[in-house]
């Protein structure tokens, strides 16, 4: 049971579940008669701000209210959610932020413990394993204990948070993925919190430092990603402020056809929906075919939501979520409260319902085939079979040949069974057993030079696949387990084999990965490889059987049995009464509370020693853990009329990856030079997101992938830049030092959806370290706009006929900005003037900034200098 903040209560009924009384807000009376036509997402904001919203409650409500009037609103509105959830790489920098926030709250003679959360934040231990081993029966163990090495010292930071910090558990590894857990173990649907010692029944609702939290979206509880920064603000007792969201319904009919997975449909729906405009609306799924969907599949749906471009993607709740949490190892009890009250807060999915939504579309089930995402965008659909044209392209003209002997272009460098989208729903992993046991049957193994890899979302999975007998047959075919974590997924895929290093550096070949990820930018998988195909894992099986892209995998043979006999996909594709079967089997719900119990009591957590103390030991010599700059008193506003340079002019579709790279520091770059400087082992630098409380690797770091091109000059390496004046070719972080010392002021211009992809708040702290004051893109990604808020960089979008690449910016132009703090609003105009040598221009940009908090936060200079401001 939660505790709450005070505020003025609601109005409240009684609501007995079990025998049990509990209070549960008025909502009927608070939505005024509107009830039905609010889409479900507003009905659970609306709950949310009548019971939280304080003395913006009466406002917040009836901004809502007016909502189910027009579909579209204005209004901003206070958000508390119930609870937090971050990862060890999110985590970090935030708790670096916290622990240094203490430390100068105590140098100022304050007491640092003014700074403690004031709602429960669970910490995941998932985005640091690498796929070091694999293939082996000791690659689990050989790649923990890695990770175990590398990692002692952040982990030792996330210790000391639970000693010193109320409400953070830390998840040690091996329990699994953040949103796997999630809808695993942490998640409720309805939470119980106390008012004045008596227990209210409330909706869970949360929010998550990472792009993918939307996933819980898939079992009624509502919570979408932010910032690090925003983050820690809520976790300092500030409401997330949104404008009352637009929501998009997605109807659906008809149902997946035989043979058609979660994943196919999530990839079929990425499709079409990117190709709307969703930057900040909700989605809700909706009508007749929402039934036929299992809770488990929903979630990879929901999962998906950033790569729709949405801010979250809602099923409410019904019997197939019941069913989840009842299969999951919830109690009967629980699993009646959230139908009883779902069902008294029109808050249970009636499939006739239709409420009110800002735009509608149809979606039909049965029209969704066997598919493949790739090679470079999630939203790049084809046919599972289109392969051979997809990857045409970056062929350059060359044909892509087959071969059992050596690995050719389009020869599948990894095939990993990953990430949580596609390793949470049981029903996909059993689907990969299945085809791995048909495989094995007839004699098929993957190609040698195939780096095959199975990381489960969940400590569950060992369990359910072992039942079913299924665990041996995938490890027969590589896909031993080699972590509960994010893996390759995240990048952290660890070597390639052998055989495709070596075809790389002779042959010049262009591999590929085939993974059931969700994104695939070149160099996300794996810094050397360009292009990925992402997919259900039982076609990453078949790919690692094939060995290459290069053949109509749907038709082609994938290879041959010992008499000869080619073996093609629908010899061996699971039928759907085969999955049912094998889950029928494997399935048992005690094995979820005991996975997850087994996992928590990890020996190599319990013996790390970390500090009980409310103030951070820091350690000079730390090359993981450095007290940044941006978190002591004195911070002063970016806002202002000022002259700037551009520091660096890029285009379309700049991600979070290009800006702050998340995978293996490279050993030959200014980060590994500055961290072997200090002792550390040139071969083992560790990852960049492994290193994300040391300031001074990731400001080393921005913008060094090599498809980011700066436009301010076509031969400048990546992370690099031409200085105005002198001229000189240098690394963004020198330009940007010798800048400052020049008091010269700093601005990013950009193209379409700057900041993409990952959640990572370094990517807005790498840009205001370097002393950016503006970035002018033609559009943002919701979540690294708030970041760059949050750290104070003022986001612009320019006007439509100026993007990025007609700027024909020079380093020497000048661009002059008017954004005084004081006259600046909520997607106010600013004005923009650029001197350049090719004739001066001028402009009106838009401010992309929302809400009226935001204006605040950038008038404070950024959310933490806000933070430290409360805080005595
Ligand atoms: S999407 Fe990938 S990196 Fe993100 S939480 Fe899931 S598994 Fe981890």
């Amino acid at each position: 049971m939660i505790s709450e903040r005070p505020s003025p209560g609601p109005g409240s009924l009684e609501l007995i579940s079990g025998g049990r009384p509990y209070r549960i807000v008025d909502l009927r009376t608070s939505a005024g008669g509107a009830l039905e036509r609010l889409p479900y997402v507003l009905r659970i904001l609306l709950e949310n701000v009548a019971r939280c919203g304080g003395a913006d409650a009466p406002h917040a409500v009836q901004a809502i209210r007016d909502w189910a009037a027009t579909g579209r609103s204005e209004a901003d509105i206070p958000f508390q959610p119930a609870r937090l959830l971050m990862h060890d790489t999110t985590c970090g920098p935030a708790l670096v932020d916290i622990a240094a926030m203490r430390s100068t709250l105590a140098e100022a003679g304050e007491d640092p413990r003014r700074l403690s959360p004031v709602l429960p934040i669970d910490i995941s231990t998932d985005h640091s394993i690498a796929v070091d081993a694999f293939a082996t029966p000791d690659a689990l163990a050989y790649n923990m204990r890695r990770e175990m090495e590398r990692n002692a010292e952040r982990y030792r930071l996330m210790k000391w948070a639970t000693n010193a910090l109320a409400g953070v558990r830390v998840h040690p590894p091996g329990t699994g993925i953040m949103h796997t857990l999630n809808l695993e173990r942490l998640a409720t649907v309805v939470c119980l919190s106390e008012r004045d010692g008596t227990p209210w029944a409330i909706p869970d609702t949360m929010l998550g430092t990472d792009s993918h939290t939307p996933m819980i979206n898939g079992i009624g509880v509502l919570g979408w990603g932010v910032g690090g920064l925003e983050a820690e603000s809520v976790c300092f007792g500030m409401p997330a402020v949104i404008r009352v969201p637009d929501v998009v319904g997605v109807r659906l009919t008809g149902r997946l056809q035989p043979g058609v997975t979660a994943t196919d449909l999530a990839l079929t729906l990425c499709e079409r929906l990117r190709r709307l405009e969703l930057a900040d609306r909700f989605l809700e799924f909706f009508g007749p075919g929402v039934a036929s969907l299992a809770a488990g599949e929903r979630a990879v749906v929901a999962n998906m939501a950033p790569e729709f471009g949405a801010s979250c993607a809602f099923f409410p709740v019904d019997e197939q979520v019941l069913r989840y949490l009842r299969d999951t190892g919830r109690s009967a009890a629980h699993a009646r409260l959230v139908e009883d009250y779902a069902r008294r807060q029109a808050l249970w999915l009636e499939p006739e319902a239709a409420p009110r939504y800002t735009e509608t579309l149809d979606f039909d089930l049965d029209r969704v085939g066997v598919s493949l995402a790739g090679p470079r965008r999630p939203q790049d659909r084809i046919d599972a079979g289109a392969t051979v044209a997809a990857l045409a392209p970056l062929l350059a003209g060359r044909s892509a040949a087959r071969s059992h002997a050596q690995p050719h272009d389009g020869a599948v460098a990894i095939a990993a069974i990953t990430s949580c989208t596609n390793t949470s729903d049981p029903r996909l992993l059993i689907a990969a057993g299945v085809l791995s046991r048909k495989a094995r049957q007839l004699g098929l193994a993957p190609r040698p030079w195939v780096k095959t890899s199975l990381a489960p979302g969940s400590p569950t999975a060992v369990r359910y696949l072992q039942r079913a007998g299924l665990l041996a047959d995938l490890e027969a075919l590589g896909f031993a387990i080699v972590g509960f974590g994010c893996t390759t997924c995240i990048g952290n895929s660890g070597p390639l084999t052998p055989a495709i290093e070596s075809a790389m550096g002779a042959r010049g070949i262009v591999p590929v990965a085939v993974l059931s990820g969700n994104r695939n930018f070149p160099g996300r998988v794996h810094p050397r490889l360009e292009a990925a195909f992402l997919g259900s894992p039982p076609l990453v099986v078949a790919f690692a059987l094939a060995g290459d892209v290069n053949r109509n995998i749907l038709t082609d043979p994938l290879g041959h049995t010992a008499a000869g006999v080619p073996v093609r996909l629908a010899d061996i594709w699971p039928t759907g009464p085969e999955i049912d079967a094998a889950l029928a089997q494997a399935r048992d719900p005690r094995d979820y509370p005991e996975a997850y119990d087994q996992a928590e009591r990890s020996a190599p957590w319990e013996a790390l020693d970390a500090a009980d103390s409310a103030l951070f030991p820091w350690d000079e010599a730390s090359t993981y853990l450095r007290r940044p700059p941006f978190t002591a008193f004195g911070a002063t506003t970016r806002l202002g009329s000022f002259r700037a340079h551009p520091l660096l002019v890029l285009g379309d579709d700049v991600t979070t990856d290009h800006i702050s790279p998340a995978g293996a520091i490279p050993g030959h770059s200014a980060a590994a030079d500055y961290l072997t400087a200090k002792g550390e082992n040139p071969h083992d630098l560790n990852v960049f997101a492994a290193r994300r409380g040391n300031w001074e690797v990731m400001i080393r770091g921005l913008f060094t992938n090599r498809s980011v091109r700066n436009l301010l000059g076509p031969a400048v390496p990546p992370g690099s830049t031409i200085h105005a004046g002198s001229g000189d070719e240098l690394p963004l972080w020198r330009a940007a030092q010798r800048y400052a010392a020049e008091g010269t002021p700093l601005v990013i211009v950009a193209g379409e959806r700057y900041g993409m992809g990952s959640s990572r708040d370094w990517a807005a702290k790498g840009v205001a370290l370097l002393g950016v004051r503006a970035v002018l893109a033609l559009s943002f990604e919701r979540i690294h706009r708030s970041n760059l808020i949050g750290m104070g960089v003022v986001p612009l979008r320019l006007p439509a006929e100026w993007p990025s690449t007609r700027l024909a910016l020079a380093p020497d132009d000048i661009i002059q900005i008017d954004a005084p703090a004081g006259q600046i609003k909520p997607r106010g105009r600013v004005r923009v003037c650029i001197e350049r040598k090719s004739g001066n221009i001028a402009f009106d940009a838009a401010l992309a900034v929302e809400t009226t908090s935001e204006v605040e936060v950038l008038a404070a200079g950024g959310i933490l200098p806000l933070i430290l401001a409360r805080a005595v």
